[in-house]
This record gives structure tokens, C-alpha cells and sequence, in this order.
């Protein structure tokens, strides 16, 4: 993840301590009390987050889903005895947040006894969600048993994104859902997969933003997954990704200057870290070197699949990121998870673990590896067939990149 708020518009935002090192501000879930809040722990020294996709279920039908997910039953997903074995093993692990995803895990009868038993191990939990399920209650629910953010996903304004979603009426249920957590203090943003279906409307959807009061929104890239593979022509142009980075900053900068109180995170390519550095120099900002730093401390792709965040699956595989689940290094119902993750023998494991030797082409000799990584592995194996070569989303020139 990207923080342009902190990286570009100077502001410090939560999770810093945990991104970047630093100490910042931090808003912890009332009278909760989570493991390894706050500390910033070496980033090669981190635990994962671990995404948990609970069920494959969804009722939405999003032409991007990385599960392919339907409004269907699904057999042999991991029952409330395995997941709570699951989470006793994430808490000895010390994993920084559990996020709780699916298909739509509001669709999963006893998500809320699972997130309650984890609160009571220690581990932050997130809710990754359509939103169109969280009516009041849920939102009451969600507060009481202490999520720390829970992440709406639209994908455009209203039209754009009931056709992207495949569900008509999706927007404004989502709304209401985002309404509804906002109502009652639950700590809530958007999610929104740049597509050249929505990347025309980023101002738009900026004003969108405002209006509304969101107070946290996620820009994600694109990632060849699930029925996203099907879409990947839809991805960004360079061009495309550049010019829409431009509009992210200059909206967020505005936002800070004008008071507004708003986090904007990119997230799935770690490119955006070089590209906001060269920015920043570019514009003659005394800041640009004190962001490489952070940048650098961050890793990048290099602390990320792999190493910084892992993925359980429906049933129990555990895969190098959740977008990466034609990989799978074990399952949870055999061995736990974390010795599954500490365990080195799979090539790709290992290769995750300490992936700059193994980086090939213009990854290979770039000099922003140490604030890049790489970026995304699972989309260069998804483009060639080869998880080292580099990165088809980096859209910096190759004089950009050359040492
Ligand atoms: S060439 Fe590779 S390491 Fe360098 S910025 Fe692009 S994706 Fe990142």
C-alpha cells in the first residue's frame, strides 16, 4: 500500500508505525486491546496479514472477482471448529490483522462469532465487503466486537459500478452500508479497482468522495486474477497509470490543504512508490528524500506476497497472496499455517522470502528495487508464465529505472 495522504500530502495518517517505521498517530478500536499495535517492527521482520477468505459465497457478481465467486454453495469450506483452530494459530504467530474477505464474508452465518473469537485473541480484525449487507445491526455488531476498519468495495459511481458489479441497485446498497457504519463510529472506507471502465471519472469520483465525508479511500491496480484474468485488457495503459496517479495526488493534496480529513492509499503496485519519489523531486520538494527513506524501510513488493501478507482459502490452502491461488504451499486442516508460511522448501517460498537475486529483466537492475520490490510477482507469472520476470504494470520508462 501506498499512502499518498502521508507520502505525497505530508500528512500523518494511522498504520504509519506499521508502513513505514515511523511513529504516528494511531486510533485504536474503543476498549480494545490488540497484539503488536503500533510497533514498527522491521519490515523484514513483520508477520503476515493474513487475508481469510471465509466463503466463496457472494450475492454480487463483479466482472473482476479474483474467486470467481457466485451466489452458491460452496462444498467443503473450512467449518467454525477450523476456523477458530485457524485463528489460534494466527494469534501465537503474532500476525499484525486477520482480514476477514470472501466471496462476501457477511454471507457466512457465524462471521461474527469468528471475528469475535479472534478480538479475544488478540488479533485486529478487517472486514473486506460489498457493504450491501451491513444494515444497521450489522454495523452495530461490527463496532461492538471491534473491527478496525472495514473496506467497502464500489468500482465507479452508480452506473459504472452496478454494471462492473453485475447487480443493479448494488451502488446504493453500499452506500446505505457505508452509511450505516459511519452511523454508529465504525471506522469505514472505499476500495475502488482503477479500470479503464472507471479511470476517466477519478475526478468525479473524487467529488464523490467529498461530498459523502469518506474518510479512507483505497485506489487498487489491477490484478490478473479470477474472472480478472478475463478483463486484463481492461488494465491501465502506462499512460494511463501515470496520468491517474497524477489526479490522485493533486486531489489529495487539495484535500489535506483544505482541512479535509481524508486517507488515500494506492495498493497492488508498489510502482507508485518511485513514481510519487520522482514526483516529489521533480517538484523540488524538500521532502522527496525523507519519502525514499519510508519507501525503502516499506520494501515494497519485497515485504509483501509472501511474506507480508499470506491468504487462506475456503478450504484451508494457503496461497503466496490471495490473488496467487492456482499456488498453493499447504492447507491449514494438515499442518498449521504457520509452519506452512516458515517453511522454505516449496522454490517459490523460498524465492518470496528473499526475491531481489531472483528478479529478471528491467526488475533486475533497477534501482528503486530496495522501495519497489518487484512490485506485484503474481502478475508477471500471470503475463509470462515466469513469477521473476518483471512487473507488465510498471509504467516507468526504462531510463526512469536504469541504474
Ligand atoms: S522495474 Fe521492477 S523494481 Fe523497478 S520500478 Fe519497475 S517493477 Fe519496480
Amino acid at each position: 500500500m501506498i499512502n499518498i495522504t502521508r507520502l505525497y500530502a505530508g500528512r500523518e495518517t494511522t498504520g504509519d508505525p506499521l508502513r513505514y517505521g515511523q511513529e504516528g498517530p494511531q486510533k485504536v478500536a474503543h476498549g480494545h486491546h490488540f497484539q503488536g499495535h503500533g510497533k514498527a517492527r522491521s519490515a523484514a521482520e513483520r508477520r503476515p496479514v493474513v487475508v481469510w477468505n471465509t466463503t466463496r459465497r457472494c450475492n454480487l457478481r463483479c466482472v473482476h472477482c479474483y474467486t470467481d465467486s457466485c451466489n452458491q454453495d460452496y462444498p467443503d469450506e473450512l467449518s467454525g471448529a477450523e476456523g477458530r483452530a485457524l485463528i489460534d494459530d494466527l494469534a501465537g504467530f503474532g500476525i499484525p490483522a486477520l482480514l476477514f474477505s470472501g466471496g462476501e464474508p457477511l454471507m457466512r452465518p457465524d462471521l461474527f462469532d469468528l471475528a469475535a473469537y479472534a478480538v479475544g485473541k488478540g488479533l485486529r480484525p478487517v472486514l473486506s465487503t460489498n457493504g450491501t449487507l451491513i444494515t444497521e445491526a450489522a454495523a452495530r455488531r461490527l463496532k461492538e466486537i471491534g473491527f478496525i476498519y472495514v473496506g467497502i468495495s464500489l468500482d465507479g459511481l452508480e452506473g459504472v459500478n452496478d454494471e462492473f458489479r453485475g447487480v443493479s441497485g448494488a451502488f446504493r446498497q453500499a452506500m446505505r452500508g457505508f452509511r450505516n457504519c459511519r452511523e454508529v463510529g465504525q471506522r469505514v472506507g472505499l476500495r475502488l479497482t482503477l479500470t479503464r471502465r472507471n479511470v476517466q471519472d477519478l475526478d468525479g469520483i473524487f467529488d464523490f468522495i467529498l461530498e459523502e465525508k469518506i474518510p479512507r479511500a483505497c485506489f487498487y491496480h489491477l490484478v490478473y486474477s479470477g474472472r480478472g484474468r478475463a478483463i486484463s485488457d481492461e488494465d491501465l495503459t502506462h499512460a494511463e497509470s501515470r496520468a491517474a496517479l497524477d489526479t490522485i495526488c493533486r486531489r489529495t493534496r487539495q484535500a489535506v490543504e483544505a482541512g479535509v480529513d481524508l486517507d488515500v492509499l494506492t495498493v497492488d503496485n508498489h510502482v507508485d512508490g518511485p513514481y510519487l519519489y520522482l514526483k516529489l523531486r521533480q517538484e523540488g520538494s524538500p521532502r522527496a528524500e525523507d519519502v525514499r527513506r519510508l519507501l525503502e524501510w516499506n520494501g515494497g513488493g519485497r515485504f509483501s506476497t509472501g511474506v507480508g501478507i499470506g491468504c487462506v482459502d475456503f478450504v484451508g490452502n494457503v496461497h503466496p497472496d490471495q490473488f496467487w491461488q492456482d499456488k498453493t504451499f499447504g492447507n491449514v486442516r494438515e499442518r498449521p499455517f504457520s509452519a506452512i508460511w516458515t517453511d522454505t522448501t516449496d522454490p517459490l517460498m523460498a524465492g518470496l522470502k528473499d526475491r531481489l537475486p531472483w528478479l529478471k529483466g528491467k526488475c533486475a537492475t533497477c534501482r528503486f528495487q530496495a522501495m519497489c520490490g518487484g512490485s506485484l510477482r503474481v502478475r508477471a507469472f500471470r503475463a509470462t508464465g515466469d513469477p521473476w520476470m518483471p512487473d507488465p504494470a510498471c509504467y516507468l520508462t526504462d531510463t526512469e529505472v536504469c541504474p
